[in-house]
């Protein structure tokens, strides 16, 4: 019985990376294709402000909906287009995308996440204003996610390209904050304009522990800084009552909206409304 139980759970584990390993195989086939026929999507989540729920942001996240096998997550493809050498062409397309989707959503802000590989890339400042020039929007409005990894290596050019950006506008977040190996030097060293405390702190969040104390930290160090500080992954009011009592700045998490397309970003924009209201809508529009 317990012999038995313990090859079916090996067998299953097999099942597994098979299945792990065949998508692989299928994105590395696809992908140059898939981006090459815009066949790639956008979808895109609220960040909504903590004293009143207005939408200030919204974060663009890629997907792929693969003929055959369905709606592919960016975790399952991102790596493997750093390693083949396409997320140049990927992050360009995102980045396109993105600005031409926002010029429908004034006054809101457009997120775009940026891989560290694409951020070191020589030519990518000038890429980027180059599509916010194409597109006419307002750097201001231009947002970009990047995570430790960026400044962990070649700092001195990280922070340089950082500068740059800064002086055209653009705005700079620090992503999945916490969950890197850089050292809170680099906070100060780099001029962010804001930090995203990471979902896995909330995951474990109750109000008190140490996810409690962690995330109590964070928030304190982003203030003291002159950063916003906002929080992703949030689900239940309870996190939205804790993270509201610290002072956290912004939120983004099922509670608000999954990420949905840029037309039920339409919808959700057009109905300013309580949180309540909100929840409800969202609820309307989840997939
Ligand atoms: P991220 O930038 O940290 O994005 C947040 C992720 O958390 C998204 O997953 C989002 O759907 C998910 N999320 C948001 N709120 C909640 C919540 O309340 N509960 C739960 N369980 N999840 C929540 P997604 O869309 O699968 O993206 C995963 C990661 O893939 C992103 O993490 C980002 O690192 C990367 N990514 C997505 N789009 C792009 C892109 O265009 N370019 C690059 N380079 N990376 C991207
Ligand atoms: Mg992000
Ligand atoms: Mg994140
Ligand atoms: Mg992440």
């Amino acid at each position: 019985q317990a012999k038995n139980g313990g090859r079916n759970r090996f067998s299953f584990v097999e099942r597994q990376m098979d299945e792990a390993l065949r998508l692989r195989k299928v994105v590395e086939d696809d992908l140059r294709k898939a981006i090459e026929n815009d066949e790639l999507v956008l979808h895109y989540q609220p960040q909504v402000e903590i004293d009143n729920y207005t939408v200030v942001a919204v974060e663009a996240l890629v997907r792929w909906p693969h003929p055959v096998h369905g709606m592919i997550a960016p975790e399952k493809f991102i790596t493997v287009a750093e390693e083949r050498g396409l997320i140049i062409a990927l992050g360009e397309w995102v980045l396109r995308r993105a600005c031409t989707d926002a010029m429908r959503w004034p006054g809101v802000r457009i997120a775009i996440n940026v891989s560290a590989i694409q951020f070191r890339h020589r030519d990518f400042v000038s890429d980027v204003m180059r599509i916010i020039t194409d597109c006419g929007i307002d750097p201001t409005r231009v947002e970009l996610e990047l995570t430790e990894s960026v400044v962990v290596k070649d700092a001195d050019a990280a922070e340089e390209a950082m500068i740059e950006l800064r002086a055209h506008g653009v705005r700079l977040a620090l992503d999945d904050f916490g969950t890197g190996y850089s050292s809170l030097i680099y906070l100060r060293r780099f001029a962010f304009d804001k930090i995203k405390i990471d979902r896995s702190f909330l995951e474990a969040a109750e109000t008190t522990g140490e996810s409690a104390i962690l995330i109590h930290s964070i928030v304190h160090l982003g203030r003291a800084l002159g950063l916003t500080v906002t929080a992703e992954g949030v689900e239940t009011h309870e996190q939205l009552e804790f993270l509201r009592a610290l002072g956290c700045h912004e939120l983004q998490g099922y509670l608000f909206s999954k990420p949905v397309t840029a037309e039920e970003i339409d919808v959700i924009l057009a109905q300013p409304g309580t949180l309540e209201e909100r929840a409800t809508l969202v609820k309307k529009v989840a997939r």
